[in-house]
């Protein structure tokens, strides 16, 4: 029977391009590429500094690429992709081979020119960067104009096919497709008003059309173009954008087999208009797309019988989380699939460039918690187990796992062995996230059959969220009373200069942190390292003339896991690294049991950096939302709770540092923004438990300490009634790269508490000029009253050198004397 389903795809198929043969039985969307012990890091950054040659670097890229491809094929997978690899960023690269590259950056080779669009160079500012979707990854978002002239430029997509066709090895090109590129496109400066991107859809199908000719002409049997931001809530001007693009591209008649695919959600109403076009092929996410597709548990809804005739790659195992996948739920999934589907492949729900490699090098990991854990090899392994047992399920009655076949008693395979992927399903912790918890899924049924919603990809919270919130943690008194106590006590001027938090993380602190780490470097040593940091952070900034100073967080590696290394309930890797933008990672700790904090974390350092100076330090802690938004988390909870247990541990450091005389404390919420939910439906309730453990977090504080709140992007008008109902003193926000635009959105205008809008934007090694600054300065003094600016960089300043640091904070602070004296 299983023959017959096959054959039917076949004959669909042959039916809009002769060329297409089946697509394989198992697939990943893409790879992690910053490689397994971050040698592309590595390689860019020493290509950066001049300490190799591009040819140096692109042999890393070839490296890293071969890797992967005889990794995956090696695991089994039955399709590898190709130009999953990037040299920074796959958007990026996106607009460079459609040639939207504006002037000011073209470079002498693709690399170069890649390089200054996400980096600048002398005198020209970098594109703006930004979160790829609800994921801590960052995209370079792309300009277009009308007059952008697109041309197919490069040939990365195809020298890939050809370079692993060299090694023997057939690929699947990755392309980003062109309705998410041009939706995740800005205008370019000087556009007409009124003008977006997607306006300048047919000129870009047309370039995507000769790619598609060319990687046919070179014997490519399947294309993946991406287009994930069809899980977010789109116009009708944008579904037939859709609809319009992928009818051009299906009736090319000299073209690859067309696989469409949407992650992070469900596709909701854009499945039948994608469905109603020729593409073959169609990726669903049945992980956090499950609710929206009825795969919460019983049966699924009536919309898939559109997929009727098309082959349907299931994304079943989680891209995202680190949980081994429930194979139960899984192959019910696939099975039911198979009912409405031409064909069912088997995948992952999005790239595993959100996971580290392989959870085989986390020797120090407890056993009991590694065995429940599944990393980007093991979550190949369990997509190509799960294809085995698909193919072997009967058809069409509900499958039996226990009659899955012979394959289910091999043994001596003990991570992606099938019989011990049986094993993990009853286990705490390793359920497939079918029904994602908290509201951010709950509040997504069947979203499909809405209205036609709200144009941008995300689409602003109302203020009755808010409200709620204000309700629910009472304790501080209202702004203006506490404004008042706090000019009494802390005697600042206005525009007062103050940084994120961080100061250079130089390569010796992190020797030091290594040395402790392996045993080299005692505690005591240690501290001495890190008190020494501290002094001189301090004397810097009292030479520099800042008004409000920081410790500069030389003891913490990073903002969330140093605190999970302190919190109970949080377990960090070795190798657990994931890109975060370019050169980039973190490694994101894994939050698996019930949070507490046994002991104060911060306020030692914070009470010794208070100790060397008169002048007000901030405490710097960050916040619940945050710490979770940036770590595996264990989903046997709703998210809710999970962060709300944050929120008490982080509540009992505010109230520790208070008590130890630090009347500024700074809780940083940059993942704010990045856990909304796509879908508008399910925002409110989240902004309104959100903004709920932001203030049981911090509305301990008495009127006369200030609470400050840091968040790292710009969408002001988005998010700055949430921004409001967080109810703090003081927030910063990243504006450096779009700043008139900024201080012209009446969110801006109407803000009632401090803002620090950044001066400068600290992602490029560049240093701002005083009259730059002092103009924007100015600009900010129209927009709010001068008492209420602050005047900060866009973010931290750990990845800068102390040279770039000294002389940026210099400008700001001549800057903002010149603006203060005519306040
Ligand atoms: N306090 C942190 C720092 O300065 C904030 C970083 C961030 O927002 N990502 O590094
Ligand atoms: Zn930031």
């Amino acid at each position: 029977e299983d023959a017959r389903v096959r054959s039917t795809a076949t004959q669909g198929a042959r039916m809009t391009t002769a060329r297409t043969s089946p697509f394989p039985d198992s697939t990943v969307l893409g790879y992690p590429r910053i490689g397994p012990r971050r040698e592309l890091k590595r390689a860019l950054e020493s290509y950066w500094e001049g300490r190799c040659t591009l040819e140096d670097l692109r042999s890393t890229g070839r490296e890293l690429r071969e890797r992967t491809w005889r990794r995956l094929e090696g695991l089994g997978l039955g399709a590898v992709p190709s130009n999953t690899f990037s040299f920074y960023d796959q958007v990026l690269d996106t607009a460079v081979s459609l040639g939207a590259v504006p002037a000011r950056y073209r470079a002498g080779s693709p690399e170069d020119t890649v390089f200054a669009m996400a980096r600048g160079t002398d005198g020209v500012a970098p594109l703006r960067m930004t979160k790829w979707f609800d994921t801590n990854y960052h995209y370079i978002v792309p300009e277009i104009g009308p007059g952008t002239e697109f041309a197919p430029a490069g040939d990365k997509p195809v020298s890939e096919v050809r370079e692993a066709r060299a090694l023997g090895l057939r690929t699947r090109p990755v392309l980003l497709g062109p309705v998410t590129f041009l939706l995740l496109s800005q205008a370019a400066p000087g556009s007409p008003a009124g003008f977006v991107p997607l306006d300048r859809l047919a000129d870009v199908v047309g370039v995507y059309e000769r790619l598609l000719g060319e990687l046919a002409a070179e014997g490519v049997e399947w294309v993946q173009l991406d287009e994930p931001a069809l899980v977010a809530d789109r116009t009708g001007a944008e579904l037939e954008a859709v609809r319009t693009a992928y009818q051009r591209l299906g009736s090319l008649t000299e073209r690859p087999g067309l696989f469409v695919a949407s992650y992070f959600g469900h596709l909701g109403e854009a499945l039948p208009v994608l469905a109603g076009t020729p593409v073959e092929a169609i990726g669903v996410d049945l992980v956090h797309g499950a609710a929206g597709y009825g795969f919460s548990g019983q049966g699924e809804t009536a919309e898939l019988e559109v997929l009727a005739g098309k082959t349907v790659v299931a994304g079943v195992v989680s891209g995202r989380e680190v949980w081994r996948t429930d194979p139960q739920r899984a192959l019910a999934a696939l099975v039911a699939l198979r009912a409405h589907a031409g064909r069912v492949v088997v995948s992952t729900s999005c790239s595993l460039l959100h996971v580290p490699y392989d959870v085989e090098l986390e020797s120090d990991l407890d056993p009991r918690l590694r065995r429940r854990l599944s990393f980007a090899d093991q979550k190949v392994g369990e997509v190509v187990e799960l294809a085995g047992l698909l193919d072997a399920a009967p058809l069409p009655a509900a499958p039996s796992v226990a009659a899955a076949g012979p394959a289910t008693e091999e043994p001596g395979r003990e991570v992606m062995g099938p019989a011990s992927l049986l094993d993990a399903a009853g286990s705490p912790g390793a359920h497939l996230r079918v029904t994602p918890p908290g509201p951010v899924a709950a509040a997504q049924p069947v979203a499909a059959a809405g209205p036609v919603a709200a144009p941008g990809p995300v689409a602003a919270p109302g203020p009755v969220a808010a409200a709620g919130a204000a309700a629910e943690e009472p304790g501080r008194s209202p702004y203006p009373v506490r404004a008042a106590a706090q000019a009494e006590h802390l005697r600042l001027p206005p525009l007062a200069t103050t940084t994120i938090g961080s100061f250079p993380q130089t390569g010796e602190l992190r020797a030091a942190r290594a040395a402790l780490a392996a045993g080299r470097l005692d505690q005591d040593a240690y501290d001495r390292r890190v008190r020494a940091e501290i002094e001189h952070v301090i004397a810097l900034q009292e030479r520099l003339g800042l008004d409000v100073l920081v410790h500069g967080e030389p003891e913490r590696n990073d903002m969330v896991q140093y605190f999970a290394e302190h919190l109970e309930g949080f377990a960090v890797t070795r190798h657990g690294w994931v890109q975060s933008y370019g050169s980039r990672c973190t490694r994101p700790p894994i939050l698996h049991g019930d949070v507490r904090r046994p002991a104060p974390i911060t306020v030692r350092w914070a009470s010794y950096a208070r100790s060397l100076t008169a002048k007000p330090v901030k405490g710097m802690l960050t916040g619940p939302v945050t710490i979770v938004a940036w770590s595996f988390v264990r989903d046997d909870l709703p998210l809710r709770d999970v962060v709300f247990q944050v929120a008490d541990a982080v509540r009992a450091e505010v109230a520790d540092l208070e008590r130890a005389g630090i009347s500024i404390i700074q809780v940083d919420e940059p993942a704010l923004r990045e856990l909304m939910p796509l879908r508008r439906a399910s925002q409110e309730s989240y902004l309104e438990w959100a903004v709920r453990a932001y203030r049981r977090a911090t509305s301990s504080a008495g009127d006369r300490t200030q609470i400050h709140t840091h968040l790292c992007y710009s969408d002001a008008e988005q998010i700055l009634a949430a921004v409001d109902a967080l109810d703090a003193d003081v927030t910063s926000i990243e504006s450096a790269r779009s700043h008139a635009r900024i201080l012209a959105e009446p969110a801006v205008a109407g803000f009632g508490r401090g803002l620090g809008p950044g001066v400068y934007d600290i992602h490029s090694p560049r240093v701002p000029g005083v009259t730059q600054v002092e103009a924007w300065l100015r600009a900010a003094v129209e927009a709010l009253p001068a008492a209420r600016v602050w005047v900060n960089p866009d973010c931290g300043l750990k990845t800068r050198t102390y040279a770039q640091v000294e002389a940026a904070l210099a400008a700001m602070v001549t800057a903002a004397r010149r603006v203060r004296e005519t306040v």
